[in-house]
């Protein structure tokens, strides 16, 4: 018998009475394309029902009520007939069917030249496309040989592990914590949930039906991480608590040699052929320099060292820094605390989504595990309008100056939709609306979820955000350039990340005693955000000019990442070679256009005074300024030429 295709459901035998209450639970859109798959006929997606645009985080595609009613009715019989027929597929849609469907969700034409990145990412043939089957070209002696080290186990370490398991390569994961999920293991504050919905925010080859909420909290992705990691057989290859300190390339040898700390402070030296740093770019915290801050008598931890021996309920609670942390931490805690006050240097753009903290429903869920394909369209829907191919409208347009508040007409119309959903929220307050309005062009730094919850916890009478810069910390609060002292019991710093010093703390010296952080200074760049120069046998995941602030999922991009450099790995074991790094002059002249292009984006844009994304220069070094898919066609295409082979 042959195998189901996972993503075809299971079978069910749900009665009508429960299928037509999951109904009303469903993205319609995906059900209408899962009713394609179902009935093998197309005509769903040719009728008069239809998404009407294609938005971020809008599963209905703003079909109006009507529609979605009359496709609920429609679809009732065909769902019974499937499961009357005993859940037996018709043959699947043709791939013209295919990429008529991703255009009819996407409510405009998928350009010819991004279908095969979404086509992938489908998985509609059930199978994994990444997945490694090269495994029986090694020799037993160059894999034997092969050793890699993986220098951290969250998303994308994981799935180098998944990967280099599946070539049949020895490797280790060093991993600082106790446990997998990177980011998701070190951020346990309350309120900590991703931004980017959870059924894109995982593996493609592992989607989740079982997310709870659209955009789930820590402690569900660490436990979905924990069982990708078991599931795959990771933890066997995994060292938890230990520290690499440093990585030193041996030219004679043509290996690394990547010192690492235990638990018990005893070091050990781990041979390598080559190591895959997949440290993540947003986990050393970045401390203020606030005078006084070691003579407050109180707790005082950064957010992603939240203190859980702490019980801040009924405290008076200061927290400094108010980015995508902050945003999540205040709401969260406003209710159980005595008093909270928000130091905020910058004020921070939003960007609606009615879906941020909800549940999904029991029908939806049910769905995703019944209907064929809908999990995989729904993923679509969140993909296609984060996917970057609306990227031009972050570019500054140079003819353009309004005083540094917008970068173009587009963005200065995108500016005043949300500077009235902001207004909207606060009504009459003009006091507060003054306090929270940004005096830089919109999604010039990071876009911050908005459900009303944030507005709404400032406008609390035990909440105050306070714009006015921090002078000192004393033994018993903090004070403003203005003398104005707020009393804290309790501070935490979410103050961000130290964003731009990649591979931080870690020591990595390549080839003729070549310093990493020597070569980069303040300006780390690397082909494709992966190899560098000098540095043979040397893979960063989520590495310089990787990060996303125009849409995607880092997930995504890891696995474009991974499965290059499982590719330049395939090149090295086969060829019999020892070494590559890429050539000087391709590393240059793509560090160049990548230079040239971000500096054309939003945000590189002057008006914008600390960001993250930024050096300390005023240049951006962290953020991709490709579409997905571009990036997709870069990585799934090794291209030998661009390396020196030793
Ligand atoms: P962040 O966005 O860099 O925000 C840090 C906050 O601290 C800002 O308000 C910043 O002000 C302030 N700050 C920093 N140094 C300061 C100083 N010396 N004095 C006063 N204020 C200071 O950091 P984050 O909120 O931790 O977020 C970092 C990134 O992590 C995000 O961009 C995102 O990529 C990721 N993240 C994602 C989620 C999620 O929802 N999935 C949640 C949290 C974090 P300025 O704005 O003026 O610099």
């Amino acid at each position: 018998m042959t195998e189901r295709n996972p993503h075809a459901g299971k079978p069910f035998t749900d009665d009508d009475t429960a299928i037509a209450a999951a109904l009303e639970d469903m993205s319609i859109p995906a059900l209408l394309c899962s009713l394609v798959h179902i009935t093998g006929d197309v005509s769903w997606i040719r009728g008069d029902l239809r998404p009407q645009v294609s938005v971020l985080n809008d599963y209905q595609g703003s079909m109006g009520e009507g529609d979605m009613a009359e496709a609920r009715r429609r679809a009732l019989p065909a769902i019974a007939a499937y499961r009357d027929g005993g859940c037996v597929l018709p043959p699947p849609p043709s791939p013209e069917v295919v990429h008529e469907m991703m255009s009819w969700l996407a409510c405009a034409p998928v350009p010819d030249d991004v279908v095969p990145m979404f086509a992938e990412d489908l998985h509609l043939d059930g199978a994994d496309a990444g997945a490694i089957t090269w495994g029986d070209e090694l020799s037993a002696r160059a894999r034997d040989d092969a050793h890699v080290v993986v220098i951290g186990c969250g998303e994308s370490g994981l799935l180098a592990g998944i990967r280099l398991a599946q070539a049949g390569i020895p490797f280790t994961i060093v991993e600082k914590n106790a446990g997998p999920g990177g980011t998701w293991w070190d951020n346990r504050y309350p309120g900590a949930r991703v931004d980017i919905g959870s059924h894109f925010y995982c593996y493609s080859f592992e989607p989740a039906d079982h997310w709870t909420e659209y955009f789930s909290q820590h402690p569900e992705l660490r436990a979905y991480f924990e069982q990708v990691m078991r599931k795959y057989g990771i933890e066997e290859h995994c060292r938890f608590e230990t520290e690499v300190l440093s990585a030193a390339f041996d030219d004679a040898a043509g290996r690394w040699a990547v010192t690492v700390r235990g638990i018990d402070g005893a070091t050990e030296v781990l041979d390598a052929r080559a190591v895959i740093s997949a440290v993540g770019a947003l986990n050393q915290p970045k401390l203020p320099d606030i005078q006084g801050a070691e003579t407050f008598a109180g707790p005082l931890f950064h957010s992603s060292r939240w203190d859980a021996t702490v019980d801040y309920r009924d405290k008076r609670f200061a927290l400094i820094g108010a980015g995508a942390t902050g945003f999540q931490i205040a709401p969260t805690i406003a209710d159980d605390v005595e008093r909270l006050t928000v130091f905020q240097r910058t004020a921070q753009w939003v960007f609606p989504n009615a879906n941020y903290h909800r549940a999904v429903p029991s029908g939806e869920r049910w769905a995703m595990r019944h209907l064929p394909f809908y999990g995989r369209w729904f993923r679509f829907l969140t993909f296609y309008p984060g996917a970057g191919l609306t990227i031009e409208g972050s570019r500054i347009d140079p003819d353009y100056d309004d005083g540094g508040m917008a970068i173009s007409e587009q963005n200065r119309i995108r500016r005043e939709i949300l500077a009235k959903l902001m207004a909207d929220q606060l009504g009459d307050d003009a006091e507060l609306r003054a306090r929270v309005m940004p005096d830089y062009p919109a999604t010039a730094k990071r876009m911050l979820q908005d459900n009303g919850s944030w507005l709404a916890c400032l406008k609390k009478d035990n909440v105050e955000l306070v714009r006015t810069p921090i002078d000192r910390i004393v033994e018993d609060g903090v004070v403003t350039e203005d003398g104005t002292f707020y009393p804290a019991d309790v501070i935490c710093y979410a103050t961000g990340f130290r964003h731009n010093d990649y591979l931080w703390p870690m020591a990595i010296t390549g080839r003729d005693g070549t310093v990493l952080r020597d070569q980069w200074g303040d300006e780390p760049t690397a082909y494709l955000g992966i190899t560098i120069p000098n540095f043979p046998n040397f893979f960063c995941l989520y590495g310089p000019g990787t990060n996303l602030a125009h849409g995607g999922s880092l997930i995504f991009q890891s696995e474009c990442q991974v499965h290059y450099v499982m590719s330049a790995l395939h090149e090295l074991l086969t060829s019999g070679r020892r070494t590559l790094e890429p050539r000087a002059e391709v590393h240059d002249d793509y560090s160049e256009r990548y230079q040239d292009e971000i500096g054309q984006m939003v945000w590189a844009h002057k008006s914008v005074k600390h960001s993250h994304y930024k050096n300390p220069e005023g240049k951006v070094f962290t953020l991709s300024p490709w579409p997905i898919p571009t990036y997709w066609r870069w990585t799934k295409d090794f291209q030998p030429n661009d390396y020196e082979w030793d």
